[in-house]
């Protein structure tokens, strides 16, 4: 079975956003192959930990996926702050003779955008609403290339790395079957240290924010979830993402000054895209111009201009965020006249400085304790862990299934990906939207 075979019979799927199934994103030819290593968001630590744990595996996966790529150029992307990782890779790649470059960038948010990558390292800016195909680039992240190593050894996708960390007693690392409960995850870490608390599910800017003791109970680890944040209800990051979008939209009304500081520090507009968050802002008090809401379609919700820019607290991305799913019409983008910000490399955002603005030193440091199994005794496995159509079903209520069987089949010829039984047990409930799947016995080894 050739790498494409495999990867797909396996299921992997991006790791680190969200959740492009990747037999069909190597299925291509490419100049450039660009590993993600840089794990943007703050306070993240999972990709490292693969990075200094796993560096062989990762090297090995990469060099085969740059094979069937054809690529010229592999470019490993990593902050310079990274000494152990670089150190761990750097090793590997002198001993197997790798054909592999080291790009080192500063600590900026979002130096793991992937378009940003693209342009840190070609100079070129892929086109709006395009892919970086276009421009001759593949970029793939470092906890996707571990589980193409995995499908190389004929295993399936079935376990996930995971930070777990801020208000938990124990911050750590854990390795957990997919489907395994958040609350799993936070009793691994020694319980919460708070009596009430807010989950963020991914990295403070772009993740999901939970602040329901339902919600959190329910909600599970996917292929794509790297890391579980507990935070105090109260916390700034936490608040700004709960107010409603009829406040957010009044609060534009009567408080945007048109500053355009959301604009120029967009991330998107500083690589010469035409994405001016101030102009969606002032369409939507003076002239609910469609065109100009078409624009909020460039917007990749990195969270810069609400979280970080905009000195009036108001939030364009998720202004933005609702005019996407309201505007039915597709912006045309595509004008190709991309020239990028004469003043951009003094506009990234300085890591240091927006953990500081978010409120999130006390965690930044935190040590987390590395590789803890944990076993549980029931797993809830979502068929649509990634992007595209959901799996489809081919497991039935009461019957027994064991470890890496197949429970959701890719769609054929539609963007989807194959799932797995991550636990060996009786499938107590199966729909087209989750598995449940029990066994009697567990507990943290
Ligand atoms: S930064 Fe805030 S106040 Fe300034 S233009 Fe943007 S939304 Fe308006
Ligand atoms: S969230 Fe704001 S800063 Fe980020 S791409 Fe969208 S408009 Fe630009």
């Amino acid at each position: 079975m050739g790498l494409i075979d495999k990867i797909f019979e396996a299921g992997v799927v991006g790791a680190g956003g969200a959740g492009f199934p990747t037999h069909l994103k190597y299925d291509c030819k490419t100049e450039y192959l660009i590993i993600n290593g840089a794990e943007c968001e703050p306070l993240l630590q999972t990709d490292k930990f693969l990075m200094r744990t796993f560096p062989e595996e990762i090297i090995t996966a990469l060099k085969e996926v740059a094979y069937i790529l054809g690529v010229e150029k592999i470019f490993f992307a990593l902050k310079e702050k990274y000494k152990r990782e670089i150190l761990a890779l750097q090793r590997v790649v002198t001993e197997t003779k790798a054909n592999i470059e080291f790009f080192l960038m500063d600590s900026f948010y979002p130096a793991g955008d992937e378009q940003i990558l693209v342009y840190e390292i070609t100079g070129r800016t892929v086109p709006e609403g395009g892919i970086p195909l276009q421009v001759g680039a593949v970029v793939t992240n470092v906890g996707t290339l571990y589980n193409v190593y995995q499908a190389l050894q004929d295993k399936v996708i079935i376990e996930k790395y995971v930070s777990v960390l801020g208000e938990v007693k124990k911050p750590r690392i854990v390795k957990v079957p997919i489907g395994t409960l958040i609350t799993e995850c936070i009793r691994a870490a020694g319980e919460s240290v708070l009596e009430d608390y807010a989950v963020i599910i991914g990295g403070p800017m772009m993740g999901k924010k939970l602040t329901e003791k339902k919600e959190i109970e329910k909600a599970v680890i996917s292929k794509t979830d790297g890391a579980v944040i507990v935070l105090p209800k109260d916390h700034y990051v936490i608040q700004r993402s709960q107010q409603e979008i009829e406040h957010i939209k009044s609060q534009a009304k009567a408080a945007c000054i048109q500053c355009r500081s959301c604009t120029e520090l967009c991330p998107r507009f500083l690589i010469g895209h035409h994405l001016e968050p101030h102009r969606i802002m002032r369409a939507l008090v003076y002239s609910e111009s469609v065109e100009i809401f078409k624009l909020a379609q460039l917007c990749c919700e990195c969270g810069v201009c609400e979280l970080y820019a905009c000195p009036m607290g108001l939030s364009p991305r998720r202004v933005n965020s609702y005019l996407k799913n309201k505007i039915a019409e597709k912006y045309d983008g595509g004008r190709g006249d991309y020239s990028s910000h004469l003043m951009r490399e003094y506009r990234k955002i300085p890591t240091e400085r927006q953990v500081s603005r978010l409120n999130l030193a006390k965690y930044e440091h935190q040590l987390l304790e590395e590789k803890i199994d944990i076993r549980v005794m029931e797993v809830k496995i979502p068929l649509d862990q990634h992007i595209g159509v959901p799996a489809e079903l081919v497991v039935k209520e009461g019957q027994i299934v064991k470890k890496g069987d197949l429970i959701g089949k890719a769609v054929n010829n539609a963007l989807s990906a194959n799932i797995h039984a991550s636990l060996s047990g009786v499938v107590v409930s199966a729909n087209q939207k989750e598995v449940i799947i029990s066994k009697s016995s567990g507990g943290v080894l």
